[in-house]
């Protein structure tokens, strides 16, 4: 009976683990390249904000490399 329980118990504690681990990547993951949401930003050098990666505008401070026509 102990001999057939516990390595069930094991394999479901594993799959548990690996369902918990797998969970927390994959929604780590979603959170950095969700759509609709900010993807990646970089910050301006010249005035500190953080702007979108692709399709930068211009924050209308002096000398911000971004948006520039
Ligand atoms: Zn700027």
């Amino acid at each position: 009976m102990f001999g057939f329980s516990l390595p069930k118990l094991i394999f479901t504690a594993a799959v548990i683990a690996a369902a918990w681990y797998g969970f927390k990547f994959l929604s780590r993951r979603g959170a950095g390249s969700k759509p609709g949401a900010i993807g990646d930003t970089v910050r301006c050098s010249t005035c500190g904000d953080f702007v979108a990666a692709e399709g930068a505008e211009n924050c209308g401070k002096t000398g911000c490399p971004y948006g520039q026509a």
